[in-house]
């Protein structure tokens, strides 16, 4: 069984020193040992940002995508081998911005990956400019005077759409996010978990100490109950989108390709998926 060093590769990381991005790809490597993965059966799909260039420092199957398609790429890579564990990964611009149009319809498609949300609440890799999740009245070159549009909620757009899987972690928690991962992973079905990962080098509102004092872990609430949609939503609210840990599960829906016909299994067995030689010769 593969541990989680087998999941590093020789390549070094170029996010600033500090970057909260770094445990979340120590999070994943060691949540893919701990569910028993080899390299192999694990891809790794990201998009564009600091974030995404997480896909190339994980000794896995790997793919840095385009700008806000990170999921499209992921889902195809899923319905072409189901039998891989696929993990898509990307920033907040990317997913809650560009990206979002994909965010909302594979959540409520419900394929069985896992999306991995690196929430620095700012544009880092284009140095500094106001994202989706950046706070009314944030400054930065985009937005001088502060910006004026609300904060998206990812978490309650998730539970809109249908998720059935939603959590929320900090990067400082290697434990809490390592375990979330795991979770998610073993999960059947679409899973999201946003990551507060701070910008250190452009965000200096929303920092580790911001995030220490703001969060709400969902271990002071021992009564709460993930299976509850109607309780996770109002605990969303009530913390204003700063709750920790595994927010919203629902175990009794089937994933996508549980349900889709074509992939039961006398469909498959009705299909000749060999290509022709000569079809090889063209490839
Ligand atoms: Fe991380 Fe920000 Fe540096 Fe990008 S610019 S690597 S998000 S600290
Ligand atoms: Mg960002």
């Amino acid at each position: 069984m593969a541990t989680f060093k087998e999941f590093r590769n020789n390549v070094k990381p170029n996010w600033c020193p500090g970057c909260g991005d770094f445990t979340v790809q120590a999070s994943i490597q060691r949540a893919a040992a701990n569910v028993g993965l080899e390299p192999e059966q694990l891809a790794v799909v990201s998009g564009i940002g600091c974030s995404g260039r997480i896909s190339g420092y994980i000794n896995a199957y790997g793919l840095h995508g385009i700008h806000g398609r990170a999921l499209p790429i992921a889902q195809g890579v899923k319905l072409a081998n189901r039998e891989l564990t696929v993990i898509a990964s990307g920033g907040d611009g990317d997913g809650f911005a560009i990206g979002m149009g994909h965010t909302v319809h594979a959540i409520r498609r419900n394929l069985d990956i896992t999306y991995i949300v690196m929430d620095n609440q700012i544009y880092g890799l284009t140095k500094g400019q106001t994202s989706p999740r950046s706070a009314e009245g944030f400054k930065t070159k985009s937005t001088p005077e502060g910006s004026i549009e609300t904060t998206l909620s990812p978490l309650e757009i998730a539970l809109s759409a249908g998720a059935t899987f939603v959590a929320q972690s900090f990067s400082s928690d290697l434990k809490q996010l390592t375990s979330l991962i795991e979770q998610a992973i073993r999960h059947k079905g679409f899973s999201l978990i946003n990551v507060f990962s701070p910008c250190v080098t452009f965000n200096k509102v929303n920092t580790y100490d911001w995030f220490k004092e703001n969060i709400v872990n969902l271990e002071q609430f021992p009564d709460y109950d993930p299976g509850n949609r109607i309780a996770a939503m109002t605990k969303i609210m009530e913390t204003n989108g700063m709750l920790t840990g595994l927010i919203y599960q629902d175990t009794t829906r089937k994933s996508y390709e549980d349900m889709a016909v074509g992939f039961k299994p006398e469909a498959l067995a009705k299909q000749d998926l060999t290509l022709p030689e000569a079809e090889f010769d063209k490839l």
